[in-house]
């Protein structure tokens, strides 16, 4: 699902917006968020009234849209939220509620309105929902504004909640992106954030100087991930001392990507990629083609990208497509 951010173009908190959409599309894969610059904000009043929005404004959106404001509700709320689109305030955050910071509260109010239009939710819908005494749901209704904060240090939808949502149809797939999502939001709002470099990939395999995982790194799958500007890491690629565990290690954990060569039947090369898989990194496993059916049982069911032994082009563009498709690049 594709989702418009709208921002005022003088807005004085855009880079905290732009770091937020940077961190929607970097936690998981099934949104898409992009921001759009107006030219002036949404209207010549002090503050904004939602009904007279909806009747403005709501009735021509036709695509998911959620705009940016630094003005208040007239009601007070933080936010307001319909089928298609939203409005977020981000008045009074800093100075009233921070900690957990702005980019914190825009990440969890977008996942908020992207759930809204994912289980096709009005806004009325969603207050049948609502939890009135806030208990660290989403869905917490937050009459005493600093409840929010009780909802972003769980970061999660309660059992009851997510019920509900699977049967209005939401998607399996779409929930867990938004539960990736909250756990960031989590772990901003408890002073650990997860921190990774979205556009690095650290490459999992066992070689020697020019055998076939030593070419098929350096001429197909370096080159493809160069031309998406993906930055492309193996163990060799960095001196610096202490064990090669631990090196591997950090170097999975500050990645966005692993990809990880698995035809091989190294050890390691399962290690690090269980400890890929548990740190939830965005795993792409890949294989010769003739060998992809001796893979351990347990990667099976995984998605694996084959390529014919020793035609390195041919895995680059492959590569390129898998990201293209997955990913937006
Ligand atoms: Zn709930």
């Amino acid at each position: 699902m594709n989702i418009t951010i709208i921002c005022y173009k003088d807005n004085s908190r855009k880079s905290q917006i732009v770091k937020a959409i940077n961190i929607l599309n970097s936690v998981q894969n099934y949104f898409f968020y992009k921001i759009v610059n107006e030219d002036s904000d949404l209207s010549k009043d002090e503050m904004i009234d939602w009904d007279s929005f909806c009747e403005r404004v709501g009735k021509r959106i036709d695509e998911y849209t959620i705009y940016i404001t630094e003005k208040p509700f007239s009601d007070n709320w933080f936010s307001h939220e319909d089928y298609k689109y939203s409005i977020i305030s981000i008045d009074s955050w800093e100075l009233l509620f921070a900690p957990p910071s702005l980019c914190a509260y825009l990440v969890y109010q977008i996942a908020q309105a992207t759930v809204s239009f994912e289980a096709d939710l009005s806004e009325t819908m969603e207050m049948r929902m609502v939890h009135d005494r806030a208990e660290g749901c989403m869905f917490d209704f937050c009459f005493n504004k600093p409840d929010i904060k009780l909802g972003m240090i769980a970061g999660t939808i309660c059992p009851q909640c997510r019920g509900v949502l699977l049967r209005y149809g939401i998607k399996e797939r779409a929930l867990n992106a938004i539960e990736r999502i909250l756990q960031y939001v989590r772990s901003e709002a408890i002073g650990k954030p997860i921190m990774f470099n979205e556009n690095e990939a650290f490459i999992v395999m066992r070689f020697s100087n020019n055998d076939e995982n030593d070419n098929a790194y350096k001429y197909g799958i370096q080159p493809a991930l160069n031309d998406m500007n993906i930055k492309c890491l193996r163990a060799d690629d960095k001196v610096v001392s202490g064990q090669l565990l631990e090196k591997v290690q950090q170097s999975i954990k500050k990645c966005r990507f692993v990809i990880a060569k698995v035809d091989s039947e190294n050890l390691n090369v399962y290690f690090e990629l269980g400890l890929a898989m548990g740190l939830e990194k965005d795993v792409l496993l890949i294989s010769e083609d003739s060998l992809v059916m001796q893979l351990p049982s347990d990667l099976k069911n995984w998605e694996c990208l084959t390529y014919p032994k020793g035609n390195y082009e041919e895995l680059k563009q492959r590569i390129i497509k898998y990201y293209k498709d997955n990913y937006h690049y």
